[in-house]
């Protein structure tokens, strides 16, 4: 089948072209993003694949339709950028790569605690210029803390073992309790709960409606004094400007974030030679007890050979099934469904 690549990144195509050994697909790689204004690329590639900064809205889905294009494959597990009920509309298939490797956005969700806690990143840089004081270095022992989860799915599940394993206590939030945490000593609270008893906060869940700007004002005003908090997830579960507010006030004691509500416009591009003209990241970057990393969480070979082989895969599934796994549907009470 003929496939358009968008927005390929330097390290994609290697592993991609890889995993089309096996599927044998004619890949073509655009640099560019998909959005209203790229979409003429499309033109006469019956699947295009994706990434999360691609602009999947209804007016992308009608231009690829009268394209031709009858698949749409994301490279990625979250697919809040795509506006499904126009998919259905237009019947254009969306297909994602559900899970790859959830323990590299655990293991980087630690490393965040962990860095900021024991403030690595500050020693590396005294260190290098010969200064060995280790004042305002002091960190904390996780043994013994409670740490809230936030979304016990793939990803935050794999998160409780790493934390199980610190000798964490852990109290979990989702909508859908997991039975195989329950049996691991993983207790499910209201977020409410949650928020007064963590000294941890890390947020698995996805960006829907019920979940954006969760972490609110009300939400920091909850937390003990000095919490962490950690968001490997995406970036509008948190209200940046009120995470700001309770950095200032205290409720926040560290706050490390791999994504960011306004980060399509940032993230995954080297501005080291111009203005960032967002406030609010520059804002956050004041503080020095933020952390940010520019959405890597996923950022490991084995990550990137999984989405690479999914994402072929799915496109092989499409062509010769009705209906296919990691395909996203959405059904009547317009509630997504995995099948
Ligand atoms: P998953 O679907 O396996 O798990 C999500 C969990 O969140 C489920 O248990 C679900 O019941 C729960 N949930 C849904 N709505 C909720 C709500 N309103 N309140 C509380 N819990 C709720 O997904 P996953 O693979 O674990 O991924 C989680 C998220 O991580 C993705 O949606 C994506 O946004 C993000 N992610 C980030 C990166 C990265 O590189 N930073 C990479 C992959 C995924």
């Amino acid at each position: 089948m003929k496939v358009a690549i968008f927005s390929t990144k330097y390290y994609e195509k290697e592993y991609l072209d890889h995993a089309n050994l096996e599927n044998k697909h004619d890949l073509t790689y655009f640099e560019e993003s998909l959005n209203i204004h790229t979409v003429s690329l499309a033109a006469g590639y019956e699947a295009v694949s994706v990434m999360l900064l691609d602009d999947i809205s209804e007016e992308t889905i009608e231009a690829l339709s009268l394209l031709g294009t009858k698949v749409i494959t994301l490279r990625s597990a979250g697919f809040d950028n795509v506006d499904l009920e126009a998919a259905e509309k237009f019947h254009m298939k969306v297909m994602r790569v559900p899970a790859y490797s959830p323990q590299a956005i655990a293991e980087h969700a630690v490393a965040l605690i962990q860095t900021l806690n024991r403030k690595t990143h500050k020693a590396y840089n005294r260190v290098r210029e010969n200064n060995f004081s280790i004042e305002n270095l002091m960190g904390f022992n996780l043994f013994g803390k409670t740490v809230g989860v936030v979304g016990t799915g793939k990803i935050g599940r794999a998160f409780c073992n790493i934390m199980l394993g610190f000798g964490c206590k852990i109290v979990a939030y989702d909508i859908k309790e997991n039975l195989e945490m329950k049996l691991k000593g993983v207790e499910y609270k209201s977020f409410e709960l949650l928020l007064l008893e963590s000294d941890i906060i890390s947020i698995h869940c996805p960006l829907t409606d019920d979940t954006r700007h969760l972490f609110n004002k009300t939400a920091f005003d909850l937390m003990l004094k000095g919490t962490m908090l950690i968001n490997t997830s995406r970036g509008a579960v948190i209200n940046t400007l009120d995470a700001i507010e309770a950095l200032k006030d205290g409720h926040l004691g560290f706050l490390g974030i791999d994504v960011y509500e306004g980060e399509e416009k940032i993230f995954f591009k080297d501005l080291s030679d111009t203005v960032v003209k967002d406030d609010t990241i520059e804002r956050l970057m004041s503080f020095n007890n933020v952390l940010i990393t520019p959405h890597l969480a996923f950022f490991t070979n084995e990550a990137v050979r999984q989405i690479a082989e999914i994402t072929l895969q799915n496109i092989s599934d499409f062509e010769r099934e009705p209906t296919s796994r990691n395909e996203i549907i959405i059904n009547l009470k317009k509630t997504i469904i995995e099948i």
